[in-house]
């Protein structure tokens, strides 16, 4: 293409919410044979929220959430915004600030009451590991109970099974390394995920999808979807691998993604798509931002180096 057709294409492409970071970003989506979606944020809308939860000891419901809004509250996961939110809602009226003061923010009401977390860290792919009065808690998955040689009881395994195979993410919690209860979270698709996923399908692209969550969880949102290839329970840098794995036989593949985790993933990918408000790191990564946060703009960008590049073939 003329430097002319590349500079029509890139206001085109600006107008429609699409940054394309120069010409051979634009060269190259149009040869792209897989898109390869991250789950979390950018298939969903990245808005979890607790649909259950269920505790398995002798702890009081509202002692538990309080656990583990209090593990979770130095977390920057969208699960933890979850978690967070369903604990101040469900504490909201009887732990309301008595000193007068009613226009109070909801992070001013959380810190009245949230435990003290001691050591915390927050551990990519598993979850959040800290201390609260002495004993340490985990909130994440199996992998992270099962690193700390936490045992889960068979009614609570039957309990996640039945949350995973509707689709939602299952937390488990552990208190002074015993198993003490779960939460579900459920993240709705995008509107137009399955759309998008269908119009790839029509142009001959192949949509995959990987994520850090479990298997279950993972192939029962991508059969709503619409995708048959899915990698699951892959750590934040096997993400890059997949790729990687994918380009062996010379595949063109294109990454979308929103995380921090999914930075390396972006870099590896030959053409690499932040979506939506995305982190600055995930934005530098990536060959194109596409900032309304819809799916539709990976089709639009695609199409748009298509028709540029065909054009003077
Ligand atoms: P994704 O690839 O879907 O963006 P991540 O790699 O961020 O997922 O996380 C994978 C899994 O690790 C989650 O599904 C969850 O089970 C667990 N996890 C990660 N962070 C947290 C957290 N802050 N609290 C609880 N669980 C977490
Ligand atoms: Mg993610």
């Amino acid at each position: 293409a003329t430097p002319t057709a590349v500079m029509v294409a890139t206001g085109v492409g600006a107008s429609h919410g699409v940054l394309i970071k120069g010409g051979d970003a634009l060269e190259r989506a149009q040869s792209v044979n897989y898109v390869i979606f991250d789950k979390t944020g950018t298939l969903t809308q990245g808005k979890a929220s607790v649909t259950t939860v269920k505790v398995f000891s002798e702890m009081e419901l509202g002692d538990f959430l309080t656990l583990v809004a209090s593990a979770e509250a130095s977390s920057e996961h969208p699960l933890s915004r979850a978690i967070l939110d369903y604990a101040y809602h469900y504490h909201y009226f009887d732990k309301l600030p008595t000193n007068g003061t009613t226009k109070q923010s909801r992070d001013q009401i959380l810190s009245e009451w949230l435990l003290e977390a001691i050591d915390f860290s927050a551990l990519p792919g598993r979850g959040v590991k800290c201390f609260i009065n002495g004993k340490r808690v985990l909130v994440g998955n199996r992998a992270l109970l099962a690193e700390h040689s936490v045992t889960v009881p068979t009614e609570a395994e039957t309990f996640l099974v039945d949350l995973e195979l509707n689709a939602k993410t299952g937390i488990l919690v552990a208190y002074d390394d015993s198993f003490i209860g779960v939460l579900g979270v459920a993240d709705p698709l995008k509107r137009e995920a399955a759309v998008v996923v269908e119009g790839l399908k029509k142009m001959g692209i192949h949509p995959v999808m990987v994520t850090g969550d479990n298997w279950r969880t993972a192939n029962a949102v991508a059969k709503e979807v619409g995708i048959e290839d899915v990698r699951a329970e892959v750590m934040p840098a096997g993400k890059a691998d997949v790729i990687r794995s994918l380009q062996t036989d010379g595949s063109m593949v294109a990454m979308v993604g929103d995380g921090i985790n999914d930075s390396p993933a972006l870099a590896a990918a030959d053409v690499g798509m932040a979506i939506g408000a995305g982190t600055d790191i995930a934005i530098e990564a990536a060959d194109y931002v596409l900032v309304r946060n819809s799916l539709e703009d990976v089709i639009t960008a695609i199409d748009l180096s298509r028709k540029t590049f065909a054009r003077i073939r």
